[in-house]
């Protein structure tokens, strides 16, 4: 196995991954991503937290199959738990959950002191990335950068937050775009705002329809939809 092997979409989360880390994975079904990471000699240590007995044991076997015991310990936790600060992690990341879900991870690690705010934070939520992001910037990340890819017809967002000394301020627009997706526009990123501005059309649409107090619902629709057509628009579409 090798980072080839991984999906395009965890690939692109171990692009992210600064040269000898030492990265906890959290989330770490087939511990697949300290396993290549590792066997491309990318990361120093790894930590593989799952936290359903099934995909933990998988991540156990994948380690095992490569005699990664010594070098990646698989840890049944909940979340952040699977770390502590001795563990000095300089890499985090949360691959294939929905944002609400890494958000509140996130959170109750900071809580139980589980952040010493030095590590990367490498995040792909499927969904959600917008409250990812605000949590991000509200604890005084820097979104250092973002990618966005496709696969299998589906489309991936990896944002990679750093703690710096000085964060820059965003606005709402780029907190909902991603700060650097929405500079780059690559053709993925128009792609999907095409598509999505279909359906909030639609959704514009039946809200109109309803006989429901939808106003603010409404109205955060109709802001939306402004946004995409001015990021379309920029982007000559
Ligand atoms: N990270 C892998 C990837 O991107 O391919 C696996 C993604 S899989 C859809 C999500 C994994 O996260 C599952 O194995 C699930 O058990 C695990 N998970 C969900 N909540 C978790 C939590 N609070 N702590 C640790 N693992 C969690």
């Amino acid at each position: 196995m090798n980072a080839k092997d991984l999906s395009i979409r965890l690939q692109k989360a171990a692009e992210f991954v600064p040269q000898d880390a030492r990265l906890a994975d959290i989330g770490s079904d087939h511990a697949y991503l300290p396993v290549a990471l590792m066997l491309q000699r990318k990361i120093s240590y790894g930590i593989a937290g799952e936290v359903v007995v099934g995909p933990y044991k998988s991540a156990q076997k994948q380690v095992a199959k490569y005699g990664l015991e010594n070098k990646i310990d698989v840890r049944l936790a909940d979340g952040l738990e699977a770390v502590s600060l001795s563990d000095q992690v300089s890499a985090i990341t949360i691959c294939g959950m929905g944002g609400v879900l890494i958000r509140d991870i996130l959170q109750r690690g900071k809580e139980k002191q589980r952040l010493s705010g030095e590590e990367r934070l490498i995040l792909q939520p499927n969904v959600g990335e917008r409250q990812l992001r605000q949590w991000l910037i509200s604890e005084g990340y820097t979104i250092t950068n973002e990618s966005i890819i496709e696969e299998n017809n589906k489309v991936y967002e990896i944002i990679v937050a750093d703690k710096k000394s000085n964060q820059p301020t965003y606005t709402d627009k780029e907190i909902f775009f991603g700060p650097v997706l929405l500079k780059t526009k690559a053709p993925v990123f128009v792609g999907k705002w095409q598509h999505k501005l279909n359906k909030q059309e639609k959704i514009l649409n039946s809200l109109h329809q309803s006989d429901q107090d939808v106003a603010e619902k409404i109205r955060e629709v109709m802001q939306e939809i402004e946004w995409i057509k001015e990021v379309l628009a920029d982007a000559g579409k």
